[in-house]
């Protein structure tokens, strides 16, 4: 990723910096997701990156928001992508695996901190272990008697707990990581 890779949008931008060779991973930017890419904005949840998705946010707002700083704008349209330069990245794709791999190479050159499972997939709220016994009526007993481990997000106040669909959720995370770690090692 040093040196070779093509200027990005990211590496341009002053605000996020792009990969440090063979450094310390940095933080991850945070990302605003329009209208469409909300399953993308999952996904990037899973992962532990901040990602905020404004669902019906027109243009003119979405433009404030992101050049007030401190977000990046995912989108598919080629028009604001455009228009907001470094402070946008293009997604494409015909379904949320390929938009994920369509931004996974600036993931990868941006090089940032992954934390799997610390945010809320609803609402981008960090996750927080719960006991069964504050867990209460949020859980049903079903699940209290099988004894899974619970996690509760700050934000919203839901109550996850680690079962079946966790599980696929870890595998997708793995499949990330791995498109991930390919690009980097791509351009190495
Ligand atoms: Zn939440």
């Amino acid at each position: 990723m040093c040196g070779s890779f093509p200027l990005t949008p990211v590496q341009q931008n002053p605000v996020i910096p792009s990969r440090v060779c063979h450094g310390e991973a940095l933080d991850c930017p945070r990302f605003v997701a329009d209208s469409m890419l909300g399953s993308l904005a999952r996904k990037l949840r899973m992962l532990g990156i901040d990602t905020l998705f404004l669902k019906d946010a027109p243009d003119s707002e979405l433009k404030f928001l992101i050049r007030s700083g401190g977000s990046i704008l995912l989108s598919r349209d080629r028009g604001l992508v455009k228009a907001l330069g470094n402070l946008a990245w293009q997604v494409t794709g015909a379904n949320v695996r390929e938009e994920f791999l369509s931004i996974a190479p600036s993931l990868a050159a941006v090089n940032c901190r992954l934390s799997p499972m610390s945010l809320c997939l609803d609402c981008g709220g960090k996750l927080i272990p719960v006991s069964r016994a504050s867990a209460g009526s949020k859980v049903p007993p079903y699940i209290l008697e099988r004894g899974l481990v619970l996690s509760g997000c700050s934000e919203c106040g839901k109550v996850f707990w680690h079962g079946t669909h966790w599980k696929r959720m870890e595998k997708e995370i793995r499949w990330m990581e791995e498109e991930i770690e390919k690009e980097r090692r791509r351009d190495d």
